[in-house]
């Protein structure tokens, strides 16, 4: 079928359709790299590095030019790293202490919808039960408007919203990775020397990463 989009799959895709492109993207890995299912995918993991992202669908951990086996991969809205959070704790401990990655990246992007939400004063409406009735997600948006507040002073000297965003997903990175740092798993690694923290920016509109803190 002749598309206008690179896309695989569309909101009219149903689970044949899903089968069928996963059954077209495993033959074609196995095409590129022959020995990566059956003698190291298939034989466990050794990942040399965890990727801490944001949800969005426009990047991930391939965008490091890896394959499957190398990444342990945990993303959430906005790459909010709250240092209290189960899932956090469970997946630093899991890829630090059990898997021994000796990489994290915490990986922020441009055009971040969660940013936006602050940026542009739509977190309130979130929470409006009669309209998107989303208050989780308001709730959860919290550490990100305080971010956004913290940083009004700095924001007002840019002056477009392209430019506001880009700036918050940079001081986001930066806050997340000071969070992360807090964390006794991650301390232990490093004061080890087992372990490095990398805060890097993702750029929807190129595929490039800004470097933006490191330990
Ligand atoms: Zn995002």
């Amino acid at each position: 079928m002749i598309s206008d989009t690179p896309f695989t799959l569309t909101h009219d895709s149903k689970l044949d359709d899903l089968l069928a492109a996963n059954k077209q993207w495993s033959k074609s890995m196995n095409n590129l790299h022959p020995s990566l299912f059956p003698e190291f995918n298939g034989k466990g993991q050794q990942p040399h590095t965890l990727f801490i992202g944001c949800s969005d669908s426009r990047y991930n951990e391939t965008c490091l030019g890896v394959l499957p086996g190398e990444v342990f991969t945990w993303k959430t809205v906005a790459n909010i790293c709250n240092p209290e959070d189960l899932t956090l704790m469970a997946t630093l401990e899991f890829a630090i202490r059990c898997l021994k990655v000796n990489k994290v990246v915490v990986c922020g992007h441009t055009d971040c919808g969660g940013i936006k939400t602050c940026l542009t004063g739509q977190l309130e409406p979130l929470k409006d039960k009669e309209g998107l009735n989303c208050g989780h997600l308001y709730q959860y948006l919290h550490d990100i408007d305080e971010l956004h507040r913290s940083e009004k002073e700095q924001l007002a000297s840019f002056p477009t919203l392209e430019e506001k965003s880009k700036y918050l997903s940079h001081c986001n990175v930066k806050r997340q990775f000071a969070q992360i740092m807090k964390n006794d798993t991650v301390k232990n690694a490093i004061v080890a020397q087992e372990l490095e923290v990398y805060g890097l920016v993702y750029n929807v509109d190129s595929g490039l990463l800004d470097p933006v803190i490191a330990n």
